[in-house]
């Protein structure tokens, strides 16, 4: 992982130089257009978007670095099949796949390669349901997505087992198919995004502190209703047009502390929702051609939090990165900040992925122990289900974009699009209204 640090003095010089292997970036101004408070994916596409999108200068804050937070367990699916045509988020997943397309594609064209890059894979999607009940579901959404206009199938038991040999497949086992979903890998893809932001350090329009929590605002004159930066823990740092906080499930508490002196009470209403993902790594047992995952995960991820309940569930999704890891979840409980990874969950995942793929069975405990990792990761849960982006009421100059729970990865792009052109005061490429803060904080 790369690492770095900033210098505090008078004015803008940024320094690269290597050491150690690590990335050393030296910046000392502390005015910029943007700043960002967040640095996982949310935050730092939104700084891409204004980096690429506009002349604007940008600094991203964080508490920590990128993927500390829920992107860095991410699984990576890029995916329209287990979204639902006609619901408020879904002319922004499609809005992001498409430009998380459009990078990849751009990528290519420029002879770059988005699979060593991004961990992008072109892999198709496959929702596979075993009861007779999820097929008739999957066929109804394979009717559905089809109408919305995407390019779908509904796979029966042969078809199926055709495409994904692995998969073990009875008489009642069909699958949703879109052969345009795809993956990638959070990590590369934050690395690329990072690496890509900071090529315009170099003209003084851009900077990253990190480690550096922010830990109150700056309003124009002391007391005004115009935000003009935020506090550090280290410095004060001014953003002459906006302050965007992106800081997924510590949105809530993160706003209540910038907001104590405002006489303005904002209550995000985002949750953490821990999540483990299981990397099995040299994994040779068999090959995944798609990202697969069982029906049931659609409920999965909508149900909803009850007060003060752990409303643990587990539910199969698999992967293969580019890597040839096997990448298997997921659960999702409510069990506050803790970010402790579990052992009986990470059974759960296991046993839960052997019913689907029979030769995991084959895989003695020694085995798997040695060969795998575990990634824990909160998600920032709505809900309402769906992200918080725009203004924040009585303040000018402060946005919120946070709570994309399990889609943040695939909706980023969509979203950073989103809140820059409503900084900018251009107008929105999908309509925004659904998720503004008014009414819902
Ligand atoms: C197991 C798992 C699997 C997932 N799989 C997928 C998937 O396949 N596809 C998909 O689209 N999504 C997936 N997600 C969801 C996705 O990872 C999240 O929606 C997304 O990462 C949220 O991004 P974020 O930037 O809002 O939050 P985060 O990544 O949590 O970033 C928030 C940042 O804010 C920083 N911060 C907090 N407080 C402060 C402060 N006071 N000052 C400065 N910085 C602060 C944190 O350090 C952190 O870096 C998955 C999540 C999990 C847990």
């Amino acid at each position: 992982m790369v690492s770095i640090s900033f210098q505090s003095s008078t004015f803008l010089t940024p320094k690269y130089s290597a050491r150690h292997g690590s990335l050393r970036v030296t910046a000392s101004r502390n005015s910029f257009d943007v700043v960002v408070v967040g640095g996982g994916i949310i935050g730092l596409t939104i700084a891409r978007q204004f980096l690429t999108g506009s002349d604007l200068s940008v600094a991203v804050v964080d508490k920590a670095i990128p993927c500390s937070g829920a992107t860095g367990a991410g699984q990576g699916y890029i995916w329209m099949t287990h979204k639902k045509p006609g619901t408020d988020i879904w002319d922004l997943a499609l809005r992001s796949h498409q430009l998380w397309h459009d990078l990849a594609q751009t990528l290519s064209l420029q002879g770059l390669d988005p699979q060593e890059l991004l961990g992008w894979k072109n892999t198709g999607s496959l929702l596979v349901g075993r009861t007779s009940q999820e097929c008739v579901a999957l066929k109804q959404k394979v009717h559905d997505l089809s109408q919305a206009g995407l390019t779908t199938a509904y796979l029966s038991s042969p078809h199926l087992f055709l495409k994904e040999p692995a998969l073990l497949v009875h008489d009642h086992t069909g699958a949703a198919f879109l052969p345009h979903d795809s993956q990638l890998d959070a990590h590369r893809a934050v690395a690329f995004i990072e690496k890509g932001n900071r090529e315009f350090a170099i003209q003084g329009r851009y900077a990253e502190f990190y480690h550096e929590p922010a830990t109150g605002l700056i309003r124009s004159d002391g007391r005004s209703k115009e935000v003009a930066g935020v506090q550090t823990l280290k410095r004060t740092l001014y953003g002459k047009k906006a302050t965007i906080v992106a800081t997924g499930c510590w949105s809530e508490s993160l706003m209540h502390e910038l907001l104590k002196d405002c006489n303005i009470s904002v209550d995000v209403p985002v949750k953490p929702r821990k999540g483990h993902l299981l990397v099995v790594e040299n994994f040779d047992s068999f090959y995944l051609n798609h990202g697969i995952m069982e029906a049931g995960y659609v409920d999965h991820q909508s149900a909803s939090a009850d007060e003060e309940e752990r409303m643990l569930s587990i539910s199969m999704t698999a992967t293969m990165d580019t890597r040839g890891n096997l990448v298997l979840g997921s659960s999702r409980e409510f069990v506050g900040f803790d970010t402790e990874a579990d052992e009986s969950i990470i059974r759960c995942i296991w046993e839960r992925a052997a019913e689907f793929f029979p030769k995991l069975q084959d895989i003695s405990l020694e085995d798997f122990i040695r060969n795998r990792k575990v990634r824990v990761g909160l998600r920032p849960y709505m809900p309402d289900g769906k992200p918080v982006i725009g203004s924040v009421p009585g303040l000018q100059n402060l946005y919120l974009a946070a709570g994309h729970e399990g889609g943040g990865l695939s909706m980023a792009l969509g979203t950073a699009e989103m809140i820059v052109d409503m900084v900018l005061g251009k107008p929105s490429q999908i309509d925004s209204s659904a998720f503004g803060v008014k009414g819902r904080c």
